[in-house]
């Protein structure tokens, strides 16, 4: 079987044609504590869950508005979501965390979609959203079992320009914004995905990403099923709980693909012991994506080191750039060519009398795949830059979105404007990250938002925080965040180091500071106002588990944020 059928032209004819062909295949299990199959979906049955939804949606006259889906990690969230794609419904994945640190981002979210009703398999808890909800005939809370009563809709292939779902960014700067995915924008990246993974309808992939998440939602879910293959899920929770979930899921299931953040690669190789690796057989692993954060070249050799008699393959290891206005995926290497890091000079170094800082080691995260393509322009010219030159990075192609969801404008869409540049007659999306190009491998730098500027000279955030990460006491730490504070007549830099779970409650020797100060000093030239231990779990996040700077920033500065002495 050839697995992808190139005449389909969304995801909802893909997975028609897989259920027609393939109806008895297994398409999705959901591990219960991330070990025990717990419930399962053939690509038949997926088929007919999606059209009971759609048809209790469409019946709701609910074609053409946004709709919450807001489930705990499971394969309703599976059934229902492809329901709201079958009907015209423009799904908006949120957490399920309605009273938790999350809540706040649902409301966010329910206030920027405005949507019509809340689809789920638990009674939101939190009624202030339910209050959000536009007045719609068939909306308000549509319980998941009533939608999957309901008798099977005949469905038509939507048109591949509109809107598919609504996917928000994590709100790792900002509050997060709804980006407006087409049915084509899947399907051109879902093809992206496929070639640079070299993925086939064998392809088993292991997940436990959030489901609301981009790299969970596009990467995890629809690309197998985009390829009539399969994927084992469970939830983010038993992965955080216990590591060892996600090496002897990926064994037990064979599973030749699965990816997460950096953190998690760098969670394994602390925590995993040797007794929970006892079975476990990594060989079939043929591609660890790794993205959505900077990714560490420390941690991916420790990872590879620690799980190399487990039988992992270090050429498996696969650093990947993506952000949600591109669908998910702008850039990977070859498959199986391994981690490739290079050290790069960082710009605007002019006034800087020593140029220690000037060469950081950064991974490479391959090319963009046909038919898309990348550029780095200068911020103040918009002018590209040559290979080898730092610059921000924009994309074109076809899994740029057009925009972001926008209810009453024209089309409910904001149209990217100022956020686009044409070069060489191609609209170009800029991204807000830094990075280079060199040898046709686009490396990462850094945010540009979260850039600090000492003396005239630019500090990526993200080096910085790698040096605290890498160095002999990193081992106490579980995260480190550098932020930007006004000092008496300058900028400063403060680092945020944060305590690893179960180390030291009652704070460090500050002979561990005043090691971290000198290294930071040699290594990028600047010595920081201040570094402070934050306890542990205190450094805000998104619902992806990326630090959120700019919030760390505001909680020290509001004296929230919960720190513990150096002793
Ligand atoms: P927001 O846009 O709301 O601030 P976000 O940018 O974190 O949140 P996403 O679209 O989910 O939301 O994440 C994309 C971003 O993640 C990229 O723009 C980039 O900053 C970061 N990122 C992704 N992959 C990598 C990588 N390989 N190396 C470094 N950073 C990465
Ligand atoms: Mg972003």
């Amino acid at each position: 079987m050839s697995g992808q059928d190139p005449s389909a032209g969304t995801m909802v004819g893909v997975l028609r044609d897989h259920a027609l062909r393939w109806p008895d295949r297994p398409a999705m299990t959901f591990l219960a504590r991330g070990e025990t199959p717990a419930d399962g979906l053939t690509y038949a049955e997926l088929d007919n869950a999606a059209r009971r939804v759609a048809a209790r949606l469409m019946g709701g006259g609910l074609a053409g508005q946004s709709v919450l889906l807001a489930c705990p990690p499971g394969l309703d969230f599976i059934r229902l979501f492809m329901g709201c794609l079958y009907a015209g419904v423009y799904a908006v994945p949120v957490p399920a965390v309605w009273r938790r640190q999350g809540g706040d981002r649902i409301r966010a979210i329910a206030a920027s979609a405005r949507p019509s009703a809340i689809l789920s398999n638990e009674r939101p808890e939190d009624e202030a959203v339910l209050a959000m909800l536009r007045p719609a005939r068939g909306g308000g809370f549509i319980p998941a079992a009533e939608a999957l009563a309901a008798s099977p809709a005949a469905i038509e292939e939507p048109e591949p320009d509109s809107p598919a779902f609504i996917q928000y960014t994590s709100g790792s700067t900002s509050t997060p914004k709804g980006v407006v995915v087409t049915h084509r924008n899947i399907m051109a990246n879902q093809r992206m995905i496929s070639a640079a993974f070299a993925h086939d309808a064998d392809t088993v992939v292991v997940s436990w990403l959030p489901l609301h998440h981009d790299m969970g939602l596009i990467g995890s879910i629809l690309q197998p099923l985009f390829l009539c293959g399969r994927c084992v899920l469970f939830s983010p929770v038993d992965f955080l709980q216990r590591p060892a979930r996600w090496l002897r899921a990926i064994s037990h299931h064979g599973a030749t693909t699965s990816g997460a953040p950096n953190f998690a690669y760098e969670m394994c190789a602390r925590h995993v012991t040797d007794a929970q690796l006892a079975g476990v057989d990594l060989s079939r692993w043929k591609l660890a994506f790794c993205g959505s954060e900077p990714v560490r070249p420390r941690t991916m050799e420790r990872f590879a080191a620690r799980f190399a008699h487990a039988g992992f393959r270090p050429e498996a290891l696969y650093p990947c750039y993506g952000l949600a206005e591109a669908t998910l995926f702008v850039a990977g290497p070859q498959a199986c060519s391994g981690v490739e890091a290079r050290s790069f000079e960082r710009a605007g170094f002019a006034d800087l009398t020593t140029n220690a800082s000037a060469h950081q080691p950064a991974v490479s995260c391959g090319h963009a795949w046909d038919p898309s393509s990348i550029a780095v322009i200068d911020r103040v010219t918009r002018q590209p830059l040559p290979e080898g030159r730092i610059g921000e990075i924009c994309v074109a192609g076809p899994h740029v979105s057009p925009g972001l969801w926008a209810p009453g404008a024209a089309g409910n869409l904001q149209p990217y404007g100022e956020r686009l540049v044409r070069i060489d007659g191609t609209s170009y999306l800029r991204t807000g990250d830094a990075g280079v190009v060199e040898d046709n491998r686009l490396f990462v730098v850094g945010r540009l938002k979260d850039m600090i500027i000492l003396r005239g000279a630019n500090i990526y955030a993200e080096d910085v925080e790698r040096t605290v990460m890498e160095q002999p006491a990193a081992a106490d730490f579980a995260a480190a965040a550098v932020v930007a504070v006004e000092g008496a007549e300058k900028e400063e830099m403060v680092v945020l180091c944060e305590l690893e779970r179960g180390v030291a409650r009652a704070g460090l020797p500050a002979g561990i500071a005043a090691g971290l100060r000198s290294r930071i000093a040699e290594a990028h030239g600047f010595q920081p106002a201040a570094i402070h231990l934050v306890a542990s779990g205190a450094l805000p996040r998104t619902t992806s588990g990326k630090v959120q700077r700019g919030a760390a920033r505001a909680a020290l500065l509001d004296h929230r944020l919960s720190l513990v002495p150096w002793t």
